[in-house]
Order: structure tokens, then sequence, then C-alpha cells
């Protein structure tokens, strides 16, 4: 049985930034990961705007040092493969964050995670948390099994869940609420030697259409890599066939920029696949417990929201927890602004991933009559998610009929008002 001030479960980018930021308020916190890194994950894509808390733990000198391949870019490709004109981040952003990168998830992880370890955080990895310790409604630890099978306590006031799309206490305490629109599912694999486009364009992320709502994702990684990708519903996917490798290539006949681009290259590695529900959980939080990353939502990566997301929601989540520290508050109403923070950043991203998938909706036409608006669009792309977007929405619902108000939910769980409503 161990004691620390706070618990974080999970070593991905909302993890490992977590722990980074706790350990730089001097706080001693645990990390506890299942798996051994460097392991495979996908979300290759960063956004500008993860610059920020990148410079605040400490990693930029280590992200401008790596091979990761520089983005400047994001581009729209039609099913013809017709382009729209580039969104370069440095058109809008004039700050070195303008330029971000794509990354082997493997290696970024790992380095956020020793990121963590340099910053004094405890990081054990191939340990599993099995179970929550409860007080009450308060979460005061958790029990972890490691790699031998032996198991293992960790107390402390404070627990944040990064523990991703296994979601630990999402699953645990039923919280789930799945987007009734995004449920898509994505088939991909990687080529080596594929075309890339040149000079500055050479590492933008291309978002190339396929005609049933769906997209292809083009990211040029280190090493002539390109990681490529097809998203769509899935009855639509599986209309003719459920073989991974057909389905990939029944797509990319779909698509003229996608297979003149990979006509070069040679395909390498296993095709994976993976649902793709977007959800957010019901609750951000309650007594002793805090949710970030992909463990309290996640959003369909068509723009690359997840990483930023992960990264900005373990920093906020820190704070949060080592305030709470400092007043000996863990009561889950303290941490409501930490929630609503974290919706309204997805908020801001959610309705563009719905006008997306409108089929009426596409950017060349939206901004070739809304040029003023151009900067919004550029603004939501990069991760600059706190401005007001409702102008932006406003006029795009003229192209897009489908999009969505604020979800309601996310707010933490407050124990005595749930009794409450229960009785009522
Ligand atoms: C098809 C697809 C494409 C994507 N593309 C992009 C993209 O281009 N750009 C982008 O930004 N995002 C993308 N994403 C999203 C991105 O992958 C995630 O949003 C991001 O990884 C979330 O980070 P996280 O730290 O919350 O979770 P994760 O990175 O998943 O980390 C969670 C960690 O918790 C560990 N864990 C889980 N359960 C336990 C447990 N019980 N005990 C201990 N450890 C545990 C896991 O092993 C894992 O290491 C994509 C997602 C999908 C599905």
């Amino acid at each position: 049985m161990k004691n620390y001030d706070a618990i974080v479960i999970g070593g991905g980018p909302a993890g490992s930034t977590a722990a980074s930021v706790l350990a730089m308020h001097g706080r001693n916190v645990v990390l506890l990961e299942k798996e051994k890194f460097p392991r495979y994950h996908i979300g290759e894509s960063l956004l500008p705007f993860g610059f920020f808390t990148m410079e605040r733990i400490g990693m930029l000198a280590k992200m401008k040092g790596s091979q990761f391949v520089k983005k400047f870019s994001v581009q729209f490709i039609t099913t013809d493969g017709r382009s729209s004109v580039p969104f370069y981040f440095h058109t809008h952003l004039r700050h070195e964050a303008a330029q971000t990168w794509q990354v082997l998830r493997s290696e970024l992880d790992q380095m956020l995670l020793d990121n963590a370890r340099e910053k004094g955080a405890t990081v054990i990895e191939e340990i599993t948390v099995r179970d929550a310790i409860r007080e009450g409604s308060a979460i005061k630890g958790v029990k972890a099994v490691d790699k031998n099978g032996e198991a293992h306590e960790f107390h402390a006031p404070v627990t944040i869940d990064a523990s991703g799309r296994d979601a630990f206490f999402i699953t645990r305490n039923g919280w789930k609420i799945r987007d009734p629109y995004l449920n898509k599912i994505a088939v991909w694999t990687y080529y080596k030697g594929a075309k890339r486009d040149p000079g500055i364009d050479e590492g933008a992320t291309t978002v190339a259409y396929v005609p049933e709502k769906g997209w292809f994702w083009y990211i040029p990684l280190a090493g002539d890599v390109v990681s490529v990708g097809v998203v769509a519903e899935k009855d639509y996917l599986m209309r003719r066939t459920k073989d991974l490798k057909e389905i990939f290539y029944q797509e990319v006949d779909e698509n003229v920029w996608i297979k003149e681009h990979l006509a070069i290259g040679e395909q390498f590695g296993p095709f994976r696949i993976t649902g793709e529900y977007s959800y957010r959980s019901r609750h951000c939080a309650a007594d002793g417990l805090i949710l970030a990353g992909d463990a309290f939502a996640f959003l369909d990566p068509v723009f690359s929201s997840g990483v930023m997301l992960a990264l900005r929601s373990g920093e906020l989540a820190a704070d949060a927890a080592h305030a709470a520290l400092s007043d000996g508050d863990f009561s889950a109403e303290r941490f409501t602004a930490y929630g609503a923070e974290f919706c309204k950043r997805i908020e801001s991203m959610r309705r563009l991933v719905y006008a997306f998938y409108d089929h009426k909706f596409s950017f060349r036409d939206f901004i070739r009559k809304y040029p003023q608006l151009a900067g919004s669009v550029t603004d939501c792309l990069i991760g600059n998610w706190l401005v007001d977007f409702d102008p932006m929405y406003e006029a795009m619902r003229e192209f897009a009929g489908n999009i969505p108000e604020p979800l309601q939910h996310g707010k933490p769980f407050i124990a005595e008002s749930a009794a409450v409503q229960m009785e009522g």
C-alpha cells in the first residue's frame, strides 16, 4: 500500500501531461500505465495550439530536436481530386506554434512519459488498474495488478483517469453517452515511398473525401512513411466485404488524389481497424476524481483534435487537482470549471465535424462566400477553441443544416444532488 498526493491512470498524452504538471507543482504523483512503452498508438497529426502545453511541460526542445515531420497546413480534397486552398496555419497565427508535427505516437508517448519521470513523477509501467478504492462517494485510490499478477494498492485524495478509450471510470460507472450521429469506423495502414507534395506542403495533413459521408487521412511521417486510412460508417465500408485489405482498396478507387499518391508507394504492415463512436461521459469528475483526454470524451478524429484535447485537459486536470490539494477540498463541485472549459473546447470542434459530414457543405464554397470567416475556420483547425465561433456557425448553417446545439452533459457527479434526483 502506497500513499501519494495524486494518482494518474494511463500514460498517453493526457496522463503524462497531468503527471508532469503535478510533479512541477511539487506534488508526489504516481502514474500507472498498463503497457510497456514504446507501444503502438494511432493519432499521429498534431495541432498548433498543442505547442503551449508542450512549452509548459518542457517538451519543446525535444520536439524540435526530433525527426518528426513538420506540419504547416491541412488541405481538403474532393472525390474527383480537386483541392481546397490549403489552410496554412502561419497566415493566421503569427507565432512559432503555427508549425506543428506529424508524429510516430510510440515515440511521442515515450518522450512524454520520460518527461513526466524527469519532472519527478513516479511512473510504473506494466501495471493495470482494476478497481477503485472508495470511501462513501469519494475516490481515495486504486487497486492495480502488475505483470506478475501481484496486487497493489495506491492511495491518494485525488485520481486523474487518463485511461484513453478504455475509459476506466466511464465504463465502470455506466457514464458513456454516445454521439447519435458520429458513429464511424476506420481502416488504415502504412506506405513507404508514396508521393509527397513539394516544399512546405510536404508535411501537410490531407483529408480526402469518399462519396458516402467518409474521408481518407493522408499523414506523411518520418522515414518516407505515410499513414493512410479511411473513415466512414460501418455499413457503407463493409457493404461488399469484411476483409480489411479489400475495404481499403475499394475506397482508394473512390478518390483520384489518394489513388495517385499511393500508386508509387509500397504498402507494409497490417491493415488495422477500430470503431470510432464519438462519446462524452455523463460526468467529468466526482469526489476525488477527474477524467481527462479520451477517458472523458472522444471526438471523431477528422480534424486531428484528440492529442491536443488530451494535452490540454491533462494540464487543466492537473491544475485543478493541485488547487484541490492546496485547499484540502476534493469535492466534485470544485471541478465544475474544469469540465465546462473542456466541454467548450470540444463543442467548438464538434460543430465543425458535423458540418464536415453534411453532404451540402464544402470548405471551398463556404470560404468563397464568406472569405472574412476564413480566419475563424483556421482558428478552429489550429485548436484556438475558446474564441467565439457563433458567427461562423451561423453562416455555416446555410451550407450544413445539421450543426448541433451543445450537449448538456459532462458536469461533475454531485453525489448528494444525484441521490435527491433519484429519490424524486
Ligand atoms: C482512427 C483514429 C485516428 C486518430 N487520429 C488522430 C490524429 O491524427 N490526431 C490526433 O490528435 N488524434 C487522433 N486520434 C485521437 C487520439 O488517438 C486520441 O485522442 C489520443 O490518443 C488521446 O490521448 P489520451 O492520453 O487521452 O489516451 P491514450 O493515448 O489512449 O492513452 C491512454 C493510456 O492509458 C493506458 N490504460 C488504459 N487503461 C488502463 C488501466 N486500466 N490501467 C493502466 N493504464 C491504462 C493505455 O495503455 C494508454 O497508454 C485518432 C483516433 C482514432 C481512433
